[in-house]
């Protein structure tokens, strides 16, 4: 039998199904009634069952990186919301019901609240907070994990897997995960993407149709989940199982190979990193370089914002682990989607088109000035690239420049080292700075193209809105002209050019970007050994011709298949 989902996380494996049925810990407790003279016990209770609960995130941060890390560290935050203990309080106080039942019940009335936003991304947080409430009842209840029965490898089957329980998940046991609920944004895809793990989320009816050690496959590319294949269902499983085992076998035997056209044109690929740690997987990628160090990170999820001496650690630890080769960081992009909560800015009707990152940084230059000092004095122990993002005109860029030559200045004068090896670029994320391109090339030693952005603004589809997700469109001429315009002008005045948006790590892209001129491609480390095969795959004439014809309107070739979903 195939039931189809949502493809979150590209692969495909079979094995045996470990279901996860929805626990309900706290049901032979809501009978439970709390003497009036016990709710001070009970209240105790209530505190160290949280206290005990941030204790066990601090341990499973200090073990955990990436992605991974910054979901736990958000659910300490969460644990620590007034809010929460308050509304627990209150049933405790008002209902007299035992703390496992309270925080149970306070929780899930925060998590409605969240469920019932427009913004989709708002929506799938509710599931964090039913997760934070779970993991106080646990310690509350002494009940065991319901991971704790993974010891063999299995395909995880469950209603939606508790980020906890992803971020806990030991990638050597697990073969592939399905849930019934969560859509493409939700922890489960994307810690399944970043550690490697096949996903399909969203398949409806799943558990109903799933008995604990059946055999189960799934594909994450499309989305399929197979439950006892037999017969064609199972020659068409393993024909796809041998494929992907071919194409993993040759992806690995192009990992220290550079990208190269058919007729020798050479093409540099580099790695995304949100986090220190994720050096490590780029290395192993076999990463040229980092194309895309996404700062703002090390500022999210805490109350307060980062020091010089923090930061600079940070910049030092991802430019020595990639040893000798270029890092290109980008400096705080905070605003729009992202967050600050120790900075305390104000609601904004469109924070999109607000006072984000470099603006931001620009009205703030205490914060701007510290990140500059650090970034600089990081540059010290290797190839370090500065990149400012969100840049829409020139005095932006020669206000940022005056703020780090100032720095720099600073630093030179202190006998603080700064490094030799550093070029200062921006991001092409806004029309505007794509169309006057001509006028930023002579003041910076690069660009970089940032799609994720550069689409939205261009097509005015809201990268975050499902409801105008078809407009969205990589391929769209328009944006397609102005990535070959970016090209073109950062050429002529002697610049290098790269991308380090969603598009750049998306195989079936490869080829118009080597036609459009892209002379660098920045990725999640997972996507290199693909985009690398179809870079190979390609010539530099017919990758031209390729980007002449989509510019001009034309479609994709027809043996190329549409742009996969996910990463
Ligand atoms: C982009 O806009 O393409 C980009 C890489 O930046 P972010 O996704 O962080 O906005
Ligand atoms: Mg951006």
């Amino acid at each position: 039998m195939q039931l189809q989902g949502i493809g979150a996380a590209r692969g495909i494996a079979m094995g045996p199904a470990l279901v996860l049925r929805a626990e309900a810990p706290t049901s032979s407790n809501e009978e439970q009634s709390v003497a009036p003279e016990a709710i001070p016990a009970e209240m105790e209770r209530l505190a160290q069952g949280l206290a005990q609960a941030q204790e066990a995130l601090t341990a499973l941060i200090a073990r955990s990186e990436g992605p991974a890390a910054e979901i736990l560290t958000a659910h300490q935050i969460m644990l620590g919301d007034p809010e929460l203990l308050a509304a627990a309080q209150q049933e405790i106080q008002s209902n007299r019901v035992p703390a496992e039942v309270a925080i149970s019940r306070a929780g899930e009335a925060i998590a409605q609240v969240l469920a019932g936003l427009d913004d989709p991304y708002l929506r799938e947080r509710a599931a964090d907070v039913r997760d934070v409430a779970r993991q106080v009842v646990r310690v509350l209840t002494k009940a065991a994990s319901p991971l704790a029965a993974l010891r063999r490898p299995s395909v995880i089957v469950a209603s939606d897997l508790a980020p906890s329980e992803t971020a806990q998940l030991d990638p050597a046991l697990v073969l592939a995960l399905a849930t019934e609920t969560g859509g493409p944004t939700s922890h489960t895809a994307i810690l399944a993407r970043s550690l490697g793990i096949p996903a399909v989320v969203g398949a409806a009816n799943l558990l109903g149709q799933i008995e604990d050690g059946q055999m189960v496959a799934v594909d994450g590319s499309k989305g399929r989940v197979w439950v006892q294949p037999g017969g064609e269902e199972l020659e068409q499983v393993e024909g796809l199982l041998r494929a992907a085992k071919l194409e993993a076998e040759e992806l690995k035997s192009l990992r220290n190979l550079p990208a190269i056209t058919r007729d020798g044109h050479r093409v540099e690929l580099a790695a995304n990193v949100g986090h220190p740690g994720d050096s490590h997987a780029a290395m192993e990628a076999g990463a040229e370089g980092v194309g895309l160090y996404r700062t703002e990170f090390l500022f999210m999820n805490r109350g307060d914002v980062p020091t010089e001496e923090e930061q600079f650690e940070a910049y030092k630890a991802v430019i020595q682990a990639m040893g000798g080769r270029p890092v290109v960081i980008r400096t705080l992009d905070i605003g729009g989607d992202k967050e600050l909560p120790a900075l305390g800015l104000e609601k904004e009707a469109n924070p999109f088109l607000g006072v984000r990152a470099l603006r931001l940084c620009l009205r703030r230059p205490d914060l701007f000035r510290t990140q500059l000092r650090a970034l600089l004095r990081a540059s010290a122990f290797g190839p370090t690239r500065i990149m400012y993002p969100m840049v829409s005109g020139l005095d932006e860029l020669r206000a940022a420049n005056t703020l780090l030559n100032e720095e720099r200045a600073k630093l030179i004068a202190e006998g603080v080292a700064v490094g030799t090896d550093l070029q200062v670029g921006i991001m092409i994320e806004v029309p505007s700075a794509a169309l006057i391109s001509d006028l930023l090339a002579p003041e910076v030693d690069f660009f970089s193209i940032g799609t994720n952005d550069l689409i939205q603004y261009t097509l005015a589809a809201d990268r975050m809105n499902d409801g105008v997700a078809h407009l969205y469109q990589p391929f769209h001429p328009a944006v397609l002209r102005l990535i070959k315009h970016v090209c073109q002008m950062a050429h002529a005045h002697g610049k290098w050019v790269g991308m380090c948006g969603e598009m750049a790590g998306d195989p079936t892209a490869a080829e118009v970007l080597v036609g459009l001129g892209l002379d660098e491609l920045s990725m999640a480390p997972a996507s290199l050994g693909v985009v690398k095969r179809a870079v190979c795959n390609t010539s530099l004439t017919e990758a031209k011709k390729l980007a002449l014809r989509l510019m001009a309107g034309g479609a994709l070739t027809p043996s190329a298949s549409p742009p996969a979903p996910v990463g």
